[in-house]
């Protein structure tokens, strides 16, 4: 089974327009054959960051989208409007959209099904908090967020998840889950795929890990039999850190 590998880069509420312009200046020429690479810009860099990178091997993505097709939704983004501008894939279920914006599986699950029936594809994340870890909850946890979110989805649509199982306790911490806590992690969730959409589409589902990779432990990482790459905080805002993770990726 060969499942591409994608490296993408969130990057949060960072960037001003003059540094989102620095950043693509220096990431425009990487272009690796064998790693998707993503960039997730702020709104206010997205149409930007498209114009600069057309032609380049860097797809630019949204942070997040909301499940109305419009109206009086203030502040709010839609799917319409994202594809208007040319962004075809979305983040959604952030640990950081859920804790802080309170996004709950059921806002999660009508947002994956807005964006997937106005054809974007989504990387869903996923991923326990320390204390659901320690109390030995983590596999049911992880298998309520995935099943919660994606049970609406029919074998058609699923096609269009990528899923990032991030462990919160590892985003931005500095300490990454072991290799053994994301191999197992990795394997139940394409078990749990393969229950509900069978074999086929979980052989080919990618599954994105997340949580403090870094250039030192990306290619191990990378390296594990059900992980397909990575989904980046801190180091993808940093080119030679970013560069050197995408190379990780290419193998
Ligand atoms: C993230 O926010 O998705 C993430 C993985 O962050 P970091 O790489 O900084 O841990």
């Amino acid at each position: 089974m060969s499942r591409k590998k994608i490296v993408a880069g969130n990057w949060k509420m960072n960037m001003t327009i003059d540094e989102s312009n620095d950043l693509i200046n220096e990431l425009k020429e990487v272009s690796e054959n064998n790693v998707e690479i993503k960039i997730a810009p702020s709104f206010t860099n997205l149409y930007n960051a498209i114009s600069l990178l057309t032609n380049s091997g860097i797809e630019v993505i949204a942070q997040n989208v909301h499940s109305e097709k419009r109206g009086a939704y203030t502040g709010e983004i839609s799917t319409e409007m994202l594809k208007s501008i040319g962004v075809n894939t979305v983040i959604i279920g952030h640990s950081e959209r859920r804790k802080y914006f309170n996004e709950t599986d059921t806002i999660l699950s009508k947002k994956v099904k807005a964006a997937v029936e106005n054809s974007l594809n989504v990387i869903f994340c996923i991923g326990e908090e320390l204390s659901e870890r320690e109390s030995g909850n983590h596999f049911d946890i992880i298998k309520n967020q995935l099943t919660n979110a994606l049970i609406d989805l029919n074998n058609i649509e699923i096609k269009n998840i990528v899923i990032a199982y991030e462990p919160v306790w590892a985003i931005g911490t500095g300490m990454s889950a072991n290799n053994h806590q994301i191999q197992e992690m990795h394997e139940f969730i394409r078990e749990l795929i393969n229950k509900k959409f069978g074999n086929d589409i979980a052989d080919n589902i990618r599954i994105l890990y997340g949580g403090s990779v870094k250039p030192n432990n990306a290619k191990e990482i990378f390296s594990l039999n059900d992980v397909d790459g990575g989904l980046i905080g801190g180091a993808s805002l940093n080119f030679s850190d970013f560069h050197s993770i995408i190379n990780a990726a290419n193998g």
